[in-house]
This record gives C-alpha cells, structure tokens and sequence, in this order.
C-alpha cells in the first residue's frame, strides 16, 4: 500500500500532525522507533496548549500558578500568575495519549526505526528496521526530534544552535517539599553559564534539570553543583538527556516534505519551550500538506505561516537570551527586572497564549529605563 503521507516520529509534533490529517481522510502512516519512549523533558506546557489541543485534565498532573525566580546572588522574586496555569505533563503519558487520539482517527501506527529514505518515482520508499517492509508514501512528514534522521536523508539544512539539557528525577522528600506547588527557575552561572537550571514538580515525583550550548560545558559537573546547592542528598531515581534545537533551520520545507518541531529547530531561545511549537507546526504543517494534497497548494505556505505567527516571539527570546544570560552580573540585573509587575504580566500573557501584545507606551518606557538602571547597577 502506498500512503498520502508518512509521519516520521511519534513525539507531540508527530501525533498532532498524524491525527489532524487522519482526521481529513488523508491516508496516513506513522513510524515511530519506540513506542515506549520517556522524551527527556521537563512537561511544561501553557495552559494556551492546552486548551487549543483539548488536553484532559487527567494528564495534566500539576496546575501552577505560583513561580519563584533566583538570582546568582541569591535574591528571590516570588510571582502569581493571576490569569492562567502553567500545566506538567510527563511525556511517557501525553505522547502516548496523543499517539493514541492519531490512532483513533484511524492513523495507521508502525513501530521501527526509519533507517533511510529513497526517492520512488514521485514519492518515497522508506527503509525500516527489524526487517519490516519498506513503507511507500506520497509526503513525508519529519517530526523525529532534534538528531533528524529526516532531514539527514531529504537534505535539509543543519540545525544549528543546539542546547543540552539533562534532568534527573527525585521522589518527593523534606528538602524537596517547598517545590511541590511551585515552579522554580535558577539564573546562576554555577548551574548554567548559558541558560538556566529548573525545578518542576509533578505528582509522583520533582524533576530537577539544568541545560548549556552543546560541547562548551560539563553538563553533568553543572547537573551535580545544581542538586547541592540546593541542599538534596537523596539519589535521583532517573536521570535523562537530550539536544534542545534553539533555532529554526533556514528552510524547513521542500516540494514534497516538511520538518516540523525539534527536527526543524522550533523551540524558543530562553527558555527552551519546545512542545507548544512542536504541535503549533504539527498542526500548520498538515494543514499545508491536506492543502498540497486536495488543491495542489505548494507546501511553503507551511513555513512561511509558522514564520509570520512566531518569528517576533523567537526574535524577543534571542535577544533577551543574548542580553543577560552571558555573566552573572547580567544575570543579577535580569532577576532584578523580574520584580517589576507589569514585566511580570507581559511575560504570563505571552507565555500562556504565545500572543505578544503591545503595552502602553508609558508602560514600555518605564520597562526600558529599569533595564538601562539595572544593566548598569549590575543588580
Ligand atoms: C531536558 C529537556 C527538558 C525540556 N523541557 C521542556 C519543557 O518543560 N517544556 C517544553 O515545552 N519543552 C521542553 N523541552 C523541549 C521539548 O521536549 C521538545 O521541544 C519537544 O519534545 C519536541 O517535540 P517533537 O515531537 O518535535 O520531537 P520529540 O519529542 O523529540 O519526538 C521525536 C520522536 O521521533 C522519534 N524518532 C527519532 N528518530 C526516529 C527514527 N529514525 N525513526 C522513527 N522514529 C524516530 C523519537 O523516538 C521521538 O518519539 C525540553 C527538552 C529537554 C531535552
């Protein structure tokens, strides 16, 4: 059989695309290596999210409203966050969960890895393990994370600026009880010279994690200081790694095939938020590709719409990124900021519904003086 299309990749960005084209008639595949897979993450998605996607309450383990930030100095700002949530999922559930809602919508589901990818006459022969036949499709949609075997075979651009992260997991214990209705965010150059360090609770367990630039740091020299300094000596129960793509590759969509989520770098700088943006793209993408299949409509639209609706959010993050996380001066200045109300406002709403709303010119001429006092006060 040959299919419309093949979803590479089983993750967020791959279950929401499989799904939305299933759920057009859309004669669709989705390969995924293991089905059993635990994504290294930390689960935090906004509550924007989940309302668009209809995420049920029973995946959503911690609603949080409550946020703490800390400076390398240790100076603490406390934040409520008056009109929303942000929710933790752990990956083992909500990717399966949604694998399963493509699945209902009749997506058919293989579990292999893709090895390589050939051109067969105007569409695809892709190659699989455990001896399996190989799948022939029309399209190609490569949502297989940051290390894209996709891409590799399709000749897309590199993904450039890649972060490592690492997280461990702790049961719940005394040192740990503060963080079980709070999330805590760490700007230290101990815990990270590059980004940041987080604290994230769920129900059964606290997931500790800190992430640098690919190759620069010690990432687990960075992972041991951070659970010292707060004072843990319980063992982790898990410990978990992977790439983070802070940059979107230069193109991410051909004639015959799209990337969408990590695979096309779609994760913001700063605070490395990667899941909305793998189902944002998931989604666009098989709009574009239903299009491409019902009325010819070239698939560029795909990137070009991604484009329009979030380069101002990745541009802002990259610049605030490349202002304040290179010392810990900045850093201390950063922290400082973060006291101010209406930034704390701006930064929740653009958080929860990704929509960058202009404030009051008064507004951003007060926020721009702080920064200039801070950044030269050093704190
Ligand atoms: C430590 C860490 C913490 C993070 N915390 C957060 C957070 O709190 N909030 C947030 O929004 N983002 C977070 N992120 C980023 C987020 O995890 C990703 O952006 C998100 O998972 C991207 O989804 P995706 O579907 O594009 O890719 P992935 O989730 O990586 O899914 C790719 C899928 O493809 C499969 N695959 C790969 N290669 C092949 C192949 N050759 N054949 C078949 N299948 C293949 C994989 O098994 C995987 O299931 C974090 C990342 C890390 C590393």
């Amino acid at each position: 059989m040959r299919y419309d299309v093949a979803v590479i990749g089983g993750g967020p960005s791959g279950a929401v695309a499989a799904a939305e084209l299933a759920k057009a008639g859309i004669s669709t595949v989705l390969i995924e290596r293991n089905l059993e897979n635990v994504k290294p993450c930390g689960g935090a998605i906004p509550l924007g999210l989940i309302e668009e996607f209809n995420i049920p309450d029973a995946l959503v383990e911690k609603k949080l409203s409550k946020m703490s930030v800390r400076s390398p100095g240790g100076r603490m700002i406390f934040m409520e966050m008056p009109n929303g949530y942000v929710g933790m999922v752990r990956r083992e559930r909500f990717d399966s969960y949604l694998r399963d809602r493509a699945k209902r919508h009749s997506t058919e589901i293989i579990e292999a890895l893709v090895r390589e990818i050939k051109k067969d006459g105007d569409g695809f022969s892709i190659q699989l393990s455990k001896g399996l036949p190989p799948v022939k499709a029309s399209f190609i949609i490569g949502a297989d994370g940051a290390n894209s075997k996709t891409a590799e075979e399709l000749g897309f651009p590199p993904n450039e600026l890649q972060v490592i992260a690492m997280q461990q997991r702790f049961h719940c214990c005394d040192t740990l009880k503060p963080y079980e209705e709070l999330v805590e965010i760490w700007f230290d150059g101990d815990v990270s010279p590059d980004f940041y360090g987080w604290i994230f609770p769920k129900t059964d367990h606290i997931a500790i994690g800190t992430g640098t630039e690919f190759r620069k740091h010690n990432l687990k020299e960075l992972q041991h200081r951070f659970v010292q300094k707060i004072g843990i000596t319980e063992k982790p129960y898990l410990d978990e790694a992977a790439k983070i793509p802070m940059k979107p590759r230069t193109s991410f969509t051909q004639e015959k095939a799209i990337l969408t989520g990590d695979a096309a770098g779609l994760v913001t700088p700063a605070n490395g938020e990667g899941i909305f943006f793998a189902m944002r793209s998931g989604k666009l993408g098989a709009h574009a590709m239903i299009e491409r299949i019902r009325n010819n409509k070239p698939l560029k639209s795909y990137e070009k719409n991604f484009r329009k609706l979030y380069a101002p959010i990745f541009f802002g993050l990259q610049a605030l990124q490349f202002v304040y996380y290179k010392s810990d001066r900045l850093r201390e200045s950063f922290v400082a900021i973060c006291e101010d109300r209406d930034v704390q406002r701006i930064t929740f709403d653009s958080y929860l519904y990704k929509k960058m709303v202009p404030a009051p010119w008064s507004i951003q001429m007060k926020i721009f003086m702080k920064n200039i006092y801070h950044l030269v006060k050093g704190s």
